[in-house]
């Protein structure tokens, strides 16, 4: 469903806490995966005063746009979230798909999907489920016992969100963004309305601090080609209006058309994309915007605060591809590519913004990293004082978010090369040379990494253009290959397993002929897999990126069943085919829309062996027994028509393997009676 539901936090809770218990993963993500410190090394930064357990986080984007996927990105080490940007229109219709990290990485995508009111309550629900995994000890790091003080070294806890708003004066200063920016500021109201709805079974959890300050920083977005005076007007009124610390994002247009180009074909060999040329006549230009950002950084320096500076927005370029809709002539491009172009226009705007310094303090300026990172450069980004340096198109690769460890991993094992156990100590050893002024090694550090990056074969055209291989068959609502792909690769954690049992059997469907049922020639039901692939529609936006990957054609959000998680948001959203499950005291239930078709079957509790359920199909309400798969027909029913028990069976198969199946998913973590957790 491209219509983004968030799930209460009560379920949000329950899943982390039963499957972490039960299977030793935490939303499909192994225990194996989570990034649990390096020994005797401290990856802790401060960004913006702010201390952070690592310099990792994933960028504003699909990564950060729901509760679970900050839950993901925290688990795999990230301290330093930017949370998907907020706009005055919260109603947007985005084209489907969106997202194509086939091999480079473009998209079509834009700002949060939820609404204001949805997105502040996800950020605080995310805010609050790090703070309890923390006090549940999940990650086996003891917890904090107090706030890290201002002077104090950064503990291996302590988070930071970065809100991100777009896009223009007009809309950041209306009334309902002004009220969302002040919530995120202090979320005392939301933090105690959230408390009240943890499940009594956590009830010790609703005793815990949750820090109210959920922000204190903004990374402002802007459409590419926003003029100058909107962006100083924009960061001028977050300084002035909100206190907020802000980091203005740079576009990779500011290097100019003819150095992009010649970046793109003649040093990366990507001879076929096209940067938009009408993206290089508008917008910020270079020295304009090192005047920019110099007034601004004045204005904050006058009260405290920070203005820095992001490399960089995506790039511009037209759509050459058949992936997106044709209506969508420019796409934005991210991965490979966009990292020699970023990190060289990191390079020489902050040369330039240093060079022409006036004062010490306007010399040291904050700047943060994202434009094609991956295991392979994250460790060097660090090195060149970027903070943070946060992610998106690796982490919708394989694997999905539990690539992350590999970069931090990358970066502890850089840092025991160089004999150095802090950041700090890194920065000044990376270049070899032990350089004692921690500005001067950063500078030194990032034109390091700028001139490796244009000699680099890792972001060329000829390592990047690999397709995922398909296999040449087409999925259906059962068994596939069962690679696991589609599971990581999502950022929502939309797709999930279940377990079956594959025992064949063997039935008839039936025929109703003036108003006597007809037995049809026998058939067989038989799975092949006892591992199956679901999908919860409400946290699939159809981006794409499962299709993508999949090694069999189809799409796995199209063609396995979808799980609604309330029957009214199943009636309502009638044009999708799926499936929604009831658990209560006395039946389960499943209700089913195929091809436009409405099908039930309904289960008592507690039956015994042999007893009727009751299957509805267009044909009407019919009993049928579990065991020979005869049929009776209530006093409801068509006397002509169809009663497929293939149909039944199928039903019979997902209450099964969905509701009271061994693997924990968001459809059954509603329910607490089927996974009491160990007292
Ligand atoms: S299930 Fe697939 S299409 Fe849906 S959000 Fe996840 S990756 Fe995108
Ligand atoms: S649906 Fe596709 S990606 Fe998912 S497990 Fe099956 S074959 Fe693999």
């Amino acid at each position: 469903m491209p219509e983004l539901k968030p799930l209460p936090i009560a379920t949000l809770l329950r899943r982390l806490v039963y499957e972490f218990e039960h299977e030793n993963k935490i939303y499909d993500l192994p225990a194996s995966k989570f990034w649990r410190g390096a020994a005797d090394l401290s990856l802790g930064v401060r960004s913006h005063g702010k201390p952070a357990g690592t310099p990792f986080g994933p960028a504003a984007g699909p990564h950060t746009q729901m509760a679970q996927n900050i839950v993901l990105g925290w688990l795999v080490g990230a301290r330093i979230f930017e949370l998907k940007t907020i706009q005055i229109n919260d109603r947007l219709t985005i084209p489907r798909p969106c997202i194509d990290a086939t091999n480079v990485g473009y998209n079509v995508e834009f700002s949060q999907e939820l609404r204001l009111e949805e997105s502040l309550e996800e950020y605080v629900k995310a805010w609050m489920l790090l703070r309890i995994a923390e006090e549940l000890g999940i990650l086996g790091v003891p917890k904090r016992v107090a706030p890290t003080q201002k002077d104090a070294a950064p503990h291996f806890y302590d988070c930071i969100f970065d809100l991100s708003c777009g896009y223009n004066l007009e809309g950041i200063a209306s009334e309902r963004v002004t009220w969302f920016i002040r919530s995120m500021m202090n979320a005392s109201e939301e933090i105690e309305r959230l408390r009240q709805e943890l499940p009594r079974e956590f009830g010790c959890l609703r005793d815990i601090e949750f820090d109210p300050q959920i922000v204190s920083t903004a990374t402002l977005s802007t459409f590419h080609g926003c003029p100058p005076n909107e962006i100083e007007g924009i960061v001028d009124h977050l300084l002035r209006v909100h206190g907020l610390h802000v980091v203005i994002k740079m576009n990779p247009t500011m290097l100019g058309r003819e150095r992009v180009e010649e970046l793109l074909h003649q040093v990366l060999g990507y001879e076929d994309i096209q940067p938009n040329p009408a993206a290089f006549e508008s917008g910020l230009q270079f020295h304009e915007a090192i005047a920019l950002v110099r007034r601004l950084r004045r204005i904050a320096h006058d009260r405290g605060l920070q203005v820095g500076v992001k490399f960089t927005n995506t790039l511009e370029v037209l759509n050459h591809r058949n992936f997106f809709p044709s209506s969508e002539k420019v796409m934005y491009l991210s991965g490979a590519p966009l990292f020699p172009i970023a990190i060289e226009l990191a390079y020489k705007f902050h040369a330039a913004y240093v060079e022409t310094a006036q004062e010490p303090w306007d010399a040291d300026l904050p700047v943060s990293f994202s434009a094609g990172v991956d295991k392979h450069n994250f460790a060097d980004c660090v090195a060149a004082g970027m903070v943070p340096v946060t992610v998106c198109t690796d982490m919708l690769k394989p694997g999905g978010y539990a690539r992350a460890v590999e970069y931090l991993q990358a970066l502890a094992d850089s840092m025991k090369s160089f004999g150095c156990h802090t950041l700090e100590e890194y920065i000044h050893s990376y270049s070899g040379a032990k350089i004692p002024d921690r500005t001067v090694a950063a500078a030194t550090n990032l034109k390091r990494v700028w001139e490796n990056a244009l000699a680099d074969a890792h972001y060329t055209k000829q390592k990047n253009s690999l397709v995922p291989k398909r296999i040449g068959t087409k999925l259906w609502v059962f068994d596939c290959v069962t690679c696991d792909k589609c599971i990581p690769v999502c950022p929502n954690n939309a797709n999930f397993t279940y377990v079956v049992d594959t025992t064949p059997v063997e039935y008839r469907d039936f025929i109703v002929r003036d108003g006597e049922l007809e037995a049809s020639e026998k058939k067989s039901f038989a799975l092949k897999k006892v591992r199956q692939i679901g999908n919860f529609g409400q946290f699939c936006n159809e981006c794409g990126n499962c299709d993508t990957f999949c090694p069999e054609y189809g799409g796995p959000y199209v063609e396995k069943p979808t799980f609604f998680s309330t029957r009214e948001d199943w009636e309502r959203f009638d044009k999708w085919d799926g499936f929604v499950i009831e658990h209560t005291g006395e039946e389960d239930r499943i209700f089913a829309r195929i091809k436009g078709e409405r099908y039930s079957l309904i289960q008592k509790r507690g039956a015994s062996p042999g007893e009727e359920e009751l299957f509805t199909c267009p044909t009407g309400i019919f009993a049928v027994h579990p065991e020979t798969l005869t049929v009776h027909p209530t006093e409801l029913y068509q006397r002509v028509g169809e009663v497929s028990i293939g149909t039944y069976l199928m039903l019979r198969v997902l209450l099964d393997g969905v509701l009271r199946g061994k693997n924990i998913n968001y459809v059954n973590a509603a329910f607490p009676d089927l996974r009491p957790i160990s007292q």
